[in-house]
């Protein structure tokens, strides 16, 4: 549940560290269908209402050049589609973008707010991203028709009450602070479970749900072994970092109905530096927004202090 966590300190419904957004949340999304049982209110997040705040400092923003700049990223990203099938060997989705000669026509700040777009939707940066791998399934999932919704007190409402709703009235018995180093299973399939606190359990099964980070690690024991084939999987799939960041001002500068903003970094360099801007006044009833740190940023950004943070943070926005 660590990305479920909220932090309060900022607004009265506290800000999930992780997830915000339920995506693509038509009658079919479990997550639509829990809030809905539990009576928890959802709000409307309308990605399409959103305004680029500054251009760069010397050019005002001009919505021609934005809608330009965001057309030639997305024409890049696909030329990188229509290449993957036909890749022998896998490359990144930089390498792919040079040499298809589409690197070029986007190497400017005001295109490369919308690299770090990308990177925010896939998780990475195109350093990393596989070309051959590439796929677009999240664009038909953000179809403009069905747009995210927020779960207004967070996700954690939601968890707490699964917790205390079980078919018994029995609430859910979750163990915090139990790092599972091992999970054996025996020759009559009881699996026992050990924890780095030294606590033990026995179970009829258990449903391994550790991040990808933690399997490539190898901190968990596993008796028997993995697959060959599970443990393929674990050392090719990647992943990227991104963090996330609520930021306060004295005043809503933005209008009410903007709920996306994007700020174009003064240099290439600089892509990904909280140039996506997600306006949380509805949600906060303060004015806040959320914002990312992703590209290569991301990365970087986890080894800075909160004061290097806020610091970068006051000269982006
Ligand atoms: C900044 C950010 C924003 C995001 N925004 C969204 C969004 O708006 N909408 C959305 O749908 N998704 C979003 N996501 C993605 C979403 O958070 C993840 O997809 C989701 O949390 C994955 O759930 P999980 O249970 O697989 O992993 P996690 O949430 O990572 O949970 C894994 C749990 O395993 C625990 N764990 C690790 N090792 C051990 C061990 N040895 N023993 C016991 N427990 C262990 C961890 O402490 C953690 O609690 C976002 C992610 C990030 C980082």
């Amino acid at each position: 549940m660590e990305k479920s966590q909220v932090d309060m300190s900022l607004y009265d419904r506290g800000m999930d560290m992780g997830a915000s957004f339920i995506h693509h949340p038509d009658e079919n999304n479990a997550i639509v269908k829990l809030h809905q049982q539990f009576n928890l209110p959802m709000l409307d997040w309308n990605n399409t209402r959103w305004a680029v705040v500054r251009e760069n400092d010397s050019m005002p923003y001009n919505q021609a050049r934005v809608d330009a700049a965001s057309a030639k990223v997305d024409k890049a990203f696909e030329a990188v589609l229509n290449l993957s099938s036909t890749l022998q060997r896998d490359v990144s989705v930089y390498t792919a973008l040079r040499h298809l000669h589409q690197y070029q026509l986007i190497d400017d700040p005001l295109s490369q707010t919308f690299v770090a777009e990308q990177e925010f939707f896939y998780g990475s940066t195109i350093n990393y991203l596989s070309a051959k791998y590439l796929f677009d399934g999240y664009m038909e999932n953000e179809a403009p028709d069905t747009p995210d919704k927020i779960p207004a007190f967070g996700y954690t409402k939601m968890l707490d009450r699964i917790i205390q709703s079980s078919p018994d009235d029995t609430p859910l018995n979750i163990l915090l602070d139990h790092e599972v180093t091992e999970v054996n299973v025996q020759e009559d399939k009881r699996v026992i479970i050990k924890c780095r606190n030294g606590q033990i359990y026995e179970a009829d099964a258990v449903i391994v749900t550790l991040p990808l980070g933690v399997l490539k690690a190898n901190d968990v024991k596993f008796t028997p072994d993995l697959s060959t084939k599970k443990k393929g999987a674990i050392k090719r799939v990647g992943f990227g970092t991104i963090n996330k960041f609520a930021l306060e001002f004295s005043h809503r500068f933005w209008s009410k109905d903007t709920q996306q903003m994007t700020v174009a970094p003064q240099d290439i360099a600089d892509r990904g530096k909280f140039s996506i801007l997600i306006t949380f006044h509805t949600v906060a009833n303060k004015p806040v927004v959320m914002t990312y740190a992703v590209s290569q940023f991301g990365e970087d950004s986890e080894m800075l202090s909160d004061k290097e943070l806020k610091d970068i943070g006051n000269q982006a926005c």
